[in-house]
């Protein structure tokens, strides 16, 4: 790694706070371009409540009305944590918290409204309580806050940068374990607690360590397999930081590869990065898709690569915008996503490779940046 870039400690001590101001706003301007028709909206999916007011509890839904008005309804158990959080995150005067058991405790400060929006995820008893508490007629909203954490800003950028350099750290003080005999588990085990050790609060999904034909499954879990020399081990491996996740893949050969092993690499690291060289702001989503495809199919392994190619991280590990061929999404400055096509040859093994890109003005930028070249020399 180069020596100019800041250590993991660095970014995670210098993370600067993250604010929410405008975004209430964006989401109303978002309602009215989308021509829903609402006069109010119930955002109650809660990483999208989190994203609108920093509130990071279990239990909140936001209330967003035609005026400007926007209420919190959060149970007794963060009636000192909402207040705080939204203070701190700078919408503590824009967003008044109600303290109530369900989020209808709202429902009589909707009297006058028609149309009342709320989101295509909501829980199905969620959807019935909301039906009987209002007179309004109840119309489903789809992916409306979801579409605006699409572009992070540079606080959020910040947090995803720490987290994939925590996780670039990981898995170097970890890779000596690569070894025959050591297991997919003890792998696993020593990368959270590096990356917990590293100042993350946590894996930011279940670790994948697949070694030999379990690298055939493009999401194993790791077992108690122990690894043998010429293997392929698949680690894909994120980290969690302030909410915000990174997502990354490397595939290790334990010894020379043999001459498939060795196709296999270098194929999906041609398409890895012919797909990274087409992420820049205006591209669509599916030509990466496509890009990548292309490569693997000029190798006669299209068949091989059995999930599509990416997909946005953020507060969520998978969202949006989604890198795959059915994909309407175009790319702008401030969207991350991964680039992570793969070959899998089921009782064989598989081959992916997985980076982590900002979208800039230019082009892109990889927040993760492991070495690709991950042939470990075995002693003979
Ligand atoms: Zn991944
Ligand atoms: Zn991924």
């Amino acid at each position: 790694m180069s020596t100019s870039s800041p250590s993991a400690a660095d970014l995670v001590e210098n993370l600067p706070p993250l604010r929410v101001d405008g975004r209430l706003m964006a989401l109303r301007h978002r309602l009215a371009e989308a021509g829903a028709g609402v006069d109010a909206v119930v955002v109650t999916a809660l990483r999208n409540v989190r994203w609108l007011t920093g509130f990071t509890g279990s239990n909140g839904a936001v209330v967003l009305f035609g005026s400007g008005r926007a209420v919190m309804v959060t149970d007794s158990r963060y009636a000192e944590q909402a207040p705080a959080e939204l203070a701190a995150a700078g919408c503590g005067d824009d967003v008044e918290v109600l303290i109530a058991r369900r989020s209808t405790a709202v429902a009589p400060q909707l009297e006058g409204v028609d149309r009342l929006g709320l989101e295509d995820s909501i829980a199905w008893r969620e959807q019935l309580a909301w039906k009987a508490a209002v007179e309004a007629e109840v119309v489903p909203l789809t992916s409306l806050v979801e579409q605006l954490r699409a572009v992070k800003d540079a606080a959020e950028l910040a947090r995803m940068q720490a987290a994939a350099t925590i996780t670039d750290e990981a898995l170097a003080s970890v890779e000596p374990m690569l070894r025959p005999g050591v297991t997919e588990i003890q792998v696993q085990q020593a990368l959270d607690a590096a990356m917990r050790a590293g100042g993350a609060s946590g894996p930011a999904y279940d670790t994948i360590v697949a070694s030999g034909p379990n690298s055939a499954l493009p999401h194993a879990r790791p077992t108690d397999r122990e690894f043998q020399a010429g293997d392929l081990v698949l680690i894909d491996v994120g980290a969690t930081v302030d909410g915000y996740r990174s997502d990354m893949t490397r595939t290790f050969v334990l010894g020379d590869p043999d001459d498939r092993t060795e196709v296999m690499l270098d194929l999906v690291g041609l398409s890895q990065s012919a797909g990274v060289q087409a992420v820049r702001p205006g591209a669509g989503a599916a030509e990466v898709d496509s890009v990548c495809r292309e490569v693997l199919a000029q190798g006669g392994m299209a068949d091989a690569f059995i999930h599509s190619t990416g997909h946005g991280v953020g507060l969520d590990i998978h969202e949006l915008p989604t890198v795959a061929s059915q994909s309407a999404a175009v790319l702008a400055p401030g969207n991350v996503v991964t680039v992570e096509p793969g070959v899998y040859f089921p009782g064989v093994g598989g081959v992916r490779v997985e980076d982590l890109l900002v979208v800039t003005q230019g082009g892109c930028r990889a927040l993760t940046r492991y070495p690709k070249t991950t042939v470990v020399p075995l002693a003979r």
